[in-house]
């Protein structure tokens, strides 16, 4: 049997993250209703973003530009570089407007049950940005996940040197707690309180 392009329209959307079949089904219906006004800009969209964002060759942010507009932005501090496992995380401390240094993102968390490995983690590129004489502190804004500390300390073997301070967000991130669903002043107090890795 042949697969309808509804059918396959379906499938492709239950396969997102926190999408069920149901979910899916509901999406599809929807889009369908909205040909013209929703379903054909999203489309467009998701194009455009596919072929136009990808991932800067310094931080791992996204961006349409490679560097990033925060690498190449005179004005962030080039002292701090901010270790971050997704660009979720990211954004949600450029939300709090408390921090103006660079960042890093590592694109994951070390996981043994995904199988994710150092090897998948951009930890080469962040030894070699820790090397940076201009850089003098790496803050580790990692969550308070098991996944999230086995990963701040695998980070903190790589970079350790002389005269590099390592910290890690302190108070205010919940045990288990994920960074990116934290509302902006614990971010901002977690970042501020600050300690040494
Ligand atoms: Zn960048």
């Amino acid at each position: 049997m042949t697969e309808t392009p509804l059918h396959h329209l379906i499938k492709m959307l239950s396969a997102l993250p926190g999408l069920g079949n149901r979910s899916a089904r509901r999406i599809a219906l929807y889009l369908l209703s909205r040909r013209e006004d929703t379903m054909k800009p999203l489309a467009a969209a998701l194009l455009a973003a596919a072929e136009n964002i990808r991932d800067c060759r310094i931080c791992g942010n996204l961006d349409t530009a490679d560097p990033c507009a925060i690498c190449c932005d005179p004005q962030r501090e080039r002292t701090k570089i901010c270790v971050v496992a997704q660009v979720g995380d990211l954004w949600a401390i450029e939300r709090t407007g408390s921090y103006r240094g660079l960042y890093h993102v590592l694109g994951g968390l070390l996981s043994a049950i995904d199988g994710i490995g150092p090897e998948d983690l951009r930890l080469v590129s962040l030894e070699r940005r820790s090397h940076d004489p201009a850089c003098g502190e790496i803050i580790l804004a990692l969550s308070a996940t098991v996944d999230g500390q086995s990963t701040a300390h695998l980070a903190a073997d790589r970079i350790a040197r002389t005269g590099l301070k390592i910290t890690r967000l302190a108070h205010g991130v919940p045990v288990g707690g994920e960074l990116d669903y934290l509302d902006e002043g614990t971010i901002t107090t977690a970042l501020q309180s600050r300690s040494a890795a």
